[in-house]
């Protein structure tokens, strides 16, 4: 461990052998072979605030610390590093580095310590309002970082980097599945697991946060970490959900479960939303399906239709029975579609929305979402108003998500939650038309709704583009803050973690 801490030593001219932390050399060819990658960083010019390639890399520079990856500069790796699904916020950092490996990490991190540069790592970049940003700092890509390492009955053992899609795929090889998966599985673990990860399933298994065993993490003073329930129990609990402000995800160990073979999925259709809301509540209240979500559709003719969308899992010859899931519910007659997936071709639903809206460009449209927890005693009246109030370019046919879930299912004391049993998910998942004035008036937009629904107990679901301030992080962590505030003082006192995130003025040290 020792020999991780890089030095800082003049570099070695082009015509020396400069030897590396770890004692290797690098000769007089590899430093010409590094020199033609002009985008490549090999020193930082902490005067300037410029990396420098080894054709600019000058004896007062500090050297880049050795790595099994590469740190680059180049203008299409800041340009992507500096934008996210939101297509709204733009910071841009100063590097990017493409880890190869947890070494690459712990060096980069104690690199940002040593000259106060911010850093974080990025994921899928699917956030909407610049979370996984560095303005001036280090992005860490962990696209590169995408290994399974193990799957098993006992748990599946993966890199940051690997989306929940490939780690789905190699689990069902082996009968097994993660408990709860997201709508859209091309997420990152890392990046999932650093919000909470939310689905169908978090009715009966929680938040993917709820489902890890173990985690290895990187912390904000460069410290390579094993946490779990039982080791250092605290850190694991602040990182999982906490914004990446103690420390980054190297490694995760996920619980899996048997996987069924087949989804069957049943649409109910109403046209009120005291009738579906009853309805999601019923489901809830005895877990009848293995999916429970909602939405609520926009009418061409005005107005709003609401969808309980549900799925029982199974693996023949067992069968669903059609009449004992549909018992009790009463959507509108005659509305109520059944339909047949492989539990793999459920799960990737949104894979063929997603490949045409990239197709058509819609991909690329600005984000500003809105994702909010609702105590379920006041979501209806909220609901109501919000949709009330919505013209049909604020969501730009984008979906709007409504379902319940139980709160005694999550345990992950920094994944803020309306103090309810039963609480909803509601989400404005926009896709606004690239007209900065419109935009802006939806950012508005979403900050008012978000206002109305703290004053009743609602929480902001930090995935989407709501406008806010460390009071308002203060007020969003409640009873929390003040463990957060000091665990982040011990595990990154340079407060260079995930500024993007803005809980922390930069340099924030409690
Ligand atoms: C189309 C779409 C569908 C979605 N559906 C759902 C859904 O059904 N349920 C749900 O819960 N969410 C959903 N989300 C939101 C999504 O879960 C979050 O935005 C998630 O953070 C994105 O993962 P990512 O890999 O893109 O992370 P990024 O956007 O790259 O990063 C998100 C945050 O996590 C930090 N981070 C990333 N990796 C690490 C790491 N290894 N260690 C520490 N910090 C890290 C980043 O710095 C950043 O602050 C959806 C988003 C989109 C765009």
């Amino acid at each position: 461990m020792a020999k991780l801490e890089a030095e800082q030593r003049p570099l070695a001219r082009p015509d020396e052998t400069s030897t590396f932390d770890d004692g290797r050399t690098l000769a007089r060819r590899q430093w010409l072979a590094a020199a033609a990658a002009a985008t490549v960083a090999v020193a930082f010019d902490a005067a300037r605030g410029a990396w420098l390639s080894a054709a600019q890399a000058h004896e007062g520079a500090a050297r880049v610390p050795d790595l099994d990856g590469e740190l680059v500069f180049d203008p299409a790796a800041l340009e992507e590093a500096a934008d996210d699904f939101g297509h709204i916020v733009h910071r841009t950092p100063w590097a990017v580095l493409r880890a190869q490996s947890t070494r690459d990490v712990v060096r980069m991190v104690r690199f940002a310590n040593r000259h106060g540069l911010g850093i974080c790592m990025r994921g899928q970049g699917h956030s909407t309002n610049g979370q996984a940003q560095a303005e001036g700092g280090v992005v860490i890509d962990s696209r590169t970082l995408n290994r399974i390492e193990s799957v098993g009955a006992e748990g599946a053992r993966v890199g940051p980097g690997v989306r929940w899609l490939d780690l789905l795929r190699a689990s069902l090889e082996r009968g097994l599945t993660p408990p709860v998966l997201t709508d859209f599985i091309e997420l990152s673990v890392g990046g999932t697991l650093s919000v909470g990860g939310i689905g169908g399933a978090t009715q009966h298994h929680g938040l993917q946060v709820d489902n890890v065993l173990e985690l290895e993490v990187v912390t904000g003073s460069g410290r390579l970490v094993t946490c779990s329930p039982r080791r250092r129990r605290a850190l694991f609990e602040a990182v999982l959900g906490g914004l990446g402000q103690l420390a980054i995800i190297v490694g995760a160990t996920l619980r899996l479960l048997p996987a069924p073979a087949s989804a069957r999925v049943y649409q109910l259709f109403y046209t009120d939303l005291e009738a579906f809301t009853r309805d999601q509540q019923r489901a809830l209240d005895d877990g009848r399906f293995g999916y429970l979500e909602g939405q609520v559709l926009p009418l061409p003719e005005g107005g709003f239709q609401f969808l309980l969308e549900a799925a029982a899992y199974y693996t023949p010859p067992e069968l669903p029975d059609d009449a004992a899931l549909l018992a009790g519910l009463e959507p509108l007659n005659g509305s109520t579609v059944i339909e047949e997936y492989s539990y793999f071709d459920w799960q990737n639903r949104l894979a063929p929305l997603v490949e045409s809206l990239r197709a058509s460009g819609a991909w690329d449209l600005p984000h500003p979402w809105l994702n909010l927890f609702l105590p379920a005693s006041s979501a209806d009246a909220f609901i109501s108003s919000a949709l009330a109030g919505l013209r049909p370019e604020d969501t730009g046919g984008g979906p709007i998500l409504c379902y319940p879930f139980r709160r005694s299912e999550l345990t992950r004391q920094l994944v803020a939650i309306p103090d309810s049993d039963v609480v909803v998910i509601f989400g404005l998942l926009r896709f606004a038309a690239p007209d900065p004035a419109l935009v802006q008036s939806l950012l508005e937009q979403n900050r008012a709704l978000f206002e109305i629904a703290r004053a009743q107990g609602g929480k902001r679901y930090p995935i989407g583009s709501v406008a806010f301030s460390p009071a308002d992080w203060a007020e969003h962590f409640g009873a929390c803050f003040p463990a957060l505030v000091a665990l982040r003082g011990r595990f990154d006192p340079n407060g260079v973690l995930t500024p993007g995130q803005q809980i922390f003025q930069r340099g924030d040290s409690p």
